[in-house]
């Protein structure tokens, strides 16, 4: 017995009210047998779109009819769009990205067997029970993802396939059986021929996974061919897959630590161009090239040099904490001082309760007052306020009148008069 949200439910016996069958299907029961809860239900059903369009109508519901052309509409209850699609074949497709024509048939069966993997080809009803002809169940309880039929002609098909599949593995844990295994790598190259905005959606998906690292080190030519060059890294796709592992679930983060490696590998602006040849929004390209740009900068392993990285970053000091986050998860200190992240973010941490002076406004003392405690005016006077900023920045003086006043005129200043 599957747990079913009433609104789905209440789809379903309307439709069979109305003299159809139906089932539920795809990700709600997988999920469902997976122990975990469905975030979407999907009803396969006898019904033409029409009819499905005239049943909820008739109730008052909203229908929404963007898949209609392939026999799907979602019918809105109370907040929650349940999508409604026609038992239906799929036969070819020349682009590899869409069905060029869409048989609908009066059997589930049929219906079943033109889904992508055995996991995702179980039908369930509550009285009726699990159809499961393909055997997802089992390859659920062994953690596979294995294509329904022939794996390859699958992917030729459909080349996302081979992307959907790398996706369940790192979202699930799980891992492909060798026949699709071996045709996802035989015909990662058909992935060229997905629309990019598709290619980019299932990428992030899959970096956002719990099981990512192993998902993209396992599949590396599969990567490949969505982010070219990504085999250079060599070696380094282990580096990059446990960086990915340890990262926050945020996008720029793992996008960063993805491509990091790439700009090395293949030259400055790759990740710039991945992203942009991949339709990325542009504020995710913009905040992944700011944080592998700013990825090498102060390497010293002087912790107090955070200050002085919030300083050159406009004070951002969200940003530097994500800029240390991806230098740690990238073990770039590993050799230097591997307490320097950790270290950094306790310095940021301080930052964030107290203001940091980051130009020489932000003073506690001015040029004027320089003057009358008897320096000489002139381009000294500048010098010296950029020395007193530096040491407050550094945090070895604090940002008050009297103790910069007293350093300046000290003698420990370097821009002191006549030094
Ligand atoms: P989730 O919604 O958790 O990402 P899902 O399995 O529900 O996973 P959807 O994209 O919502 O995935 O698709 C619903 C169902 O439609 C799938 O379970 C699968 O049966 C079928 N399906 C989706 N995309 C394809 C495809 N490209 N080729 C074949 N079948 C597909
Ligand atoms: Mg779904």
């Amino acid at each position: 017995c599957i747990p079913i949200d009433p609104r789905a439910l209440g789809v379903l016996r309307a439709l069979e009210a109305a003299g159809e069958t139906a089932w539920f299907v795809g990700g709600c029961v997988r999920d469902a047998l997976l122990g975990r809860p469905a975030h979407d239900f999907d009803i396969a059903t006898s019904a033409r779109w029409q009819r499905v369009r005239a049943i909820f109508q008739a109730q008052g519901r909203h229908v929404i009819e963007t898949g209609a052309e392939h026999g799907s509409v979602g019918v809105v209850v109370d907040g929650m769009v349940v999508e409604t699609t026609t038992y239906r074949t799929e036969s070819t497709y020349s682009d590899g990205r869409r069905p060029d024509d869409v048989a609908f048939v009066d059997d589930i069966a049929l219906d079943l067997a033109r889904r992508d993997f055995c996991m995702n080809a179980i039908a369930y009803h509550p009285e009726r029970g699990l159809f499961d002809p393909f055997g997802g169940k089992a390859d659920i309880e062994a953690g596979i993802v294995g294509a329904v039929g022939d794996a390859d002609k699958r992917f030729e098909e459909d080349p996302l396939r081979i992307l959907r599949a790398v996706r369940f593995c790192a979202q699930l844990g799980f891992d492909a059986d060798e026949r699709t295994r071996d045709a996802a790598v035989r015909k990662a190259g058909d992935i060229r021929r997905i629309a990019r905005e598709r290619v980019f959606a299932e990428l992030e998906k899959t970096l956002l996974a719990p099981a990512c690292g192993a998902a993209i080190a396992r599949y590396r030519s599969v990567v490949e061919a969505a982010v070219p060059g990504f085999l250079q890294l060599g070696g380094g796709i282990g580096r990059t897959a446990r960086a990915l592992d340890s990262l926050p679930t945020r996008a720029d983060l793992r996008f960063a630590a993805l491509l990091a490696g790439m700009e090395e590998a293949c030259g400055k602006g790759t990740a710039h161009d991945r992203l942009r040849t991949l339709r990325a929004p542009r504020k995710l390209i913009a905040r992944v090239n700011a944080l592998i740009a700013a990825l090498d900068e102060d390497c010293d392993p002087v912790p107090l040099q955070a200050r002085l990285l919030v300083a050159a970053h406009s004070g951002d000091i969200a940003f530097v904490r994500d800029l240390i986050t991806l230098q740690t998860a990238l073990a770039i200190f590993d050799d230097a001082s591997p307490e320097r992240g950790a270290r950094m973010s306790r310095i940021l941490d301080d930052l964030e309760s107290g203001p940091v002076p980051l130009k020489r406004a932000d003073l506690a003392i001015g040029g004027g007052e320089l003057i009358e405690a008897g320096m000489p005016a002139g381009p000294s006077i500048a010098a010296t306020l950029d020395a007193l900023l530096l040491e407050t920045i550094r945090g070895d003086l604090p940002n008050e009148r009297a103790a910069l006043l007293a350093w300046a005129t000290s003698g420990s200043c370097p821009c002191e008069p006549g030094a």
